[in-house]
């Protein structure tokens, strides 16, 4: 028979490595399925400043090296595969052909690209979707902003800061985002706004250099900032546990205020939040659901033995 974890982790972002490094540290056999791109968003970016402990900045990938290398240290097992399947309608649970008493599901989430020509070349040399991490880059230079939402009008605001220039491009006349955003945008003399325009191609050798837009028009910009929204990493999730309208995963849990719908099964990080969204709050999430699955499995464990239940 296989090997039964005590915990499951799906995904290898700040939420997912981080629950890895509690669960592993109060000795829960753990196995972490990391995906193929292991990691998750932060791979994509260049150097982090914001999150606490590096005063001088860490590179994105070097600090999910450094999570990582935590985790496995204290006996996390990670494999790079991709969840296909999972079944939560019978303990243990079943993620692909491993078995497990608790499940966290961490799988993040992905910005939302425009999938234009040029795009994903250019991902990290100009082309970004988080300006918290990168405007400082672009210091004097020229940006453009891609959306209407609330998240536009926050890239472009904290943008201006540091750029010279900031053209918002939204493919519609009036933007989504709530007033007080849209205000702040509005009257910043640094962000002008270009209406009605979809991008249909990035144009740069090493870096970029400018789009073209759908009515034929060129502009030479150094930075392209995609905020056209994020969609949740909970796919292989759908029909097993409860999503919410735009497939977020839901917690459900009363006692355990990190668990899905399913007992045993806990969420974490960008999968269920999109209200935060920092490497910072997804480690934290990711925090909260590795001690509630310990504790969880303490519960249970004390059902059967019912002085395992002392300590609480
Ligand atoms: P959003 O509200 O869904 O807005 C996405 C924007 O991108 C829309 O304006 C949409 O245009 C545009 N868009 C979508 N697909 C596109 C495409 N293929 N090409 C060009 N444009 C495209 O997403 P969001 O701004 O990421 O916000 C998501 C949620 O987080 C919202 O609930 C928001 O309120 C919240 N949020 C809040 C804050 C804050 O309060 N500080 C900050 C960020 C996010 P249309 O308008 O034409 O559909």
């Amino acid at each position: 028979m296989a090997d039964i974890f005590d915990v499951i982790i799906v995904g290898s972002g700040p939420a997912g490595l981080t629950a890895g490094i509690y669960t592993s540290r109060a000795n829960l056999k753990t196995l972490l399925i990391a995906g193929e791109k292991w990691g998750g968003q932060l791979m994509l970016t260049t150097g982090v400043e914001n999150f606490p402990g590096f005063p001088d900045g860490i590179a994105g990938p070097k600090l999910m090296e450094n999570m990582r290398k935590q985790a496995e240290r204290f006996g996390v097992e990670v494999v790079e595969k991709n969840v296909k399947a999972v079944n939560f309608s019978r303990r243990p649970f079943e993620v692909d052909e491993y078995l497990a008493k608790a499940v966290i599901i961490a799988t993040g989430a992905v910005t939302q690209w425009l999938n234009v020509p040029g795009e994903q070349d250019l991902i990290g040399r100009g082309v970004s979707s988080c300006a918290p991490c990168d405007a400082p880059f672009f210091k004097d230079k020229k940006v453009i902003v891609v959306g209407g939402g609330d998240a536009a009008m926050e890239e472009a605001t904290v943008l201006s800061k540091f750029a010279s220039e900031v053209m918002i491009v939204h493919r519609r006349d009036e933007f989504r985002a709530s007033k007080i955003m849209q205000d702040r945008v509005l009257n910043n003399t640094k962000i002008k706004v270009k209406w009605n325009t979809q991008i249909s191609e990035i144009i740069g050798k090493d870096r970029v250099e400018g789009v073209k837009f759908n009515d034929g028009s060129q502009e030479s910009v150094d930075g392209v900032f995609v905020a056209v929204g994020h969609k949740p990493a909970s796919e292989v999730f759908k029909g097993k546990i409860e999503l919410d309208e735009r497939f977020y995963a839901k917690r459900k849990g009363e006692k355990y205020h990190t668990m899905s719908n399913i007992e045993g099964v806990f969420v974490a990080g960008d999968v269920h939040d999109y209200h935060f969204r920092q490497a910072i709050t997804a480690a934290g999430y990711g925090c909260e659901a590795a001690i509630e699955a310990e504790r969880w499995l303490d519960d249970q464990a004390g059902h059967l033995h019912p002085t395992a239940h002392s300590h609480h």
